[in-house]
């Protein structure tokens, strides 16, 4: 496939970094990821909006939204990519050596690329997801390319055959390793609120307008570990994995196990979503 570095179109093997570049060495720099439907970026002003707010949180200039959108409109077109994942990175840049400090004025390095995506145009089958502390930093709301809490939290869910961990901190709900939680109890739509805690998903901002648009009562507030006894239904959201029915945490089984009612209506207006895109 073609991959997009600092300017340049180039087969993927060609694309080379420095060894003494800062996202290499520190993990110093952020990630945007886009889901494209048949060739069409889904929410793209607001993933650059996100991008653009991370980059302006650790300090590095970002370049004009023009440039965003003739990247993945480019990145797109020569990879022939209908249905994908464009991965957007930008590090702090390369420095002649090694220093915690950013010295100078660092070019900052952007790398793009596509990654093939499943659409799910049915509601997916419940999954399993595990409870775990949260370890992560107090800043989860940039989308720093340090993500080693995640992958260890991750691995974790995954030995216990979960697909995502449901993390909390001291008992409050706060996210998965990659996606958004919401719950629904008494017919409510419940989901954390959108704080230094957690990442503020396109997926879970695009489900809260759906909610609206449904005309269903939404409350962003803490949930709680102790609560998920009582919840009638609970799904995860995320970029990839669109609207993901939870039909068990560890040993509890949320509701009678299968996707709950108002998933169901939100996964459903999610995909009619994607299909008004896609025919505009
Ligand atoms: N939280 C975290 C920690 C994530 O990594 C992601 C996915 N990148 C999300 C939430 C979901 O965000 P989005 O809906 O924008 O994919």
């Amino acid at each position: 496939t073609t991959v997009y570095l600092n300017g340049e179109w180039l087969a993927s093997e060609q694309a080379k970094v420095s060894v003494f570049d800062r996202g290499f060495l520190f993990s110093d720099g952020i990630y945007e990821v886009v889901p494209v439907y048949q060739g069409h970026p889904f929410l793209l002003e607001l993933h650059l909006q996100r991008l653009h707010r991370s980059l302006t949180e650790i300090g590095i200039q970002t370049p004009t939204e023009d440039f965003w959108n003739n990247l993945v409109a480019e990145l797109i077109q020569r990879n022939a990519d209908s249905d994908c994942l464009v991965y957007i990175q930008v590090t702090m840049g390369a420095e002649a050596q090694r220093s915690h400090l950013p010295t100078g004025d660092l070019q900052p390095t952007i790398f793009a690329c596509s990654s093939p995506l499943h659409v799910h145009w049915q509601v997916p089958q419940p999954a399993k997801v595990a409870v775990l502390d949260d370890i992560r930093w107090q800043r989860c709301d940039i989308k720093s390319i340090s993500l080693l809490g995640n992958i260890m939290l991750k691995r974790k869910a995954a030995a216990r055959g979960a697909i995502e961990p449901l993390l909390h901190r001291d008992g409050r709900i706060t996210e998965g390793a990659s996606c958004n939680y919401f719950a629904v109890h008494q017919g409510k739509l419940l989901t954390p609120p959108a704080d230094h805690l957690i990442l503020a998903g396109i997926t879970r901002t695009w489900v809260l307008h759906l909610a609206q648009q449904l005309q269903i009562d939404t409350v962003e507030e803490p949930i709680y570990v102790n609560q998920l006894h009582h919840f009638d239904e609970l799904f995860l959201t995320s970029s990839s994995r669109e609207v993901q029915p939870v039909g068990q945490i560890d040993d509890i089984i949320v509701g009678n196990g299968q996707c709950g009612e108002v998933t169901a209506r939100l996964a459903e207006a999610f995909h009619a979503s994607k299909r008004h895109l896609i025919q505009e």
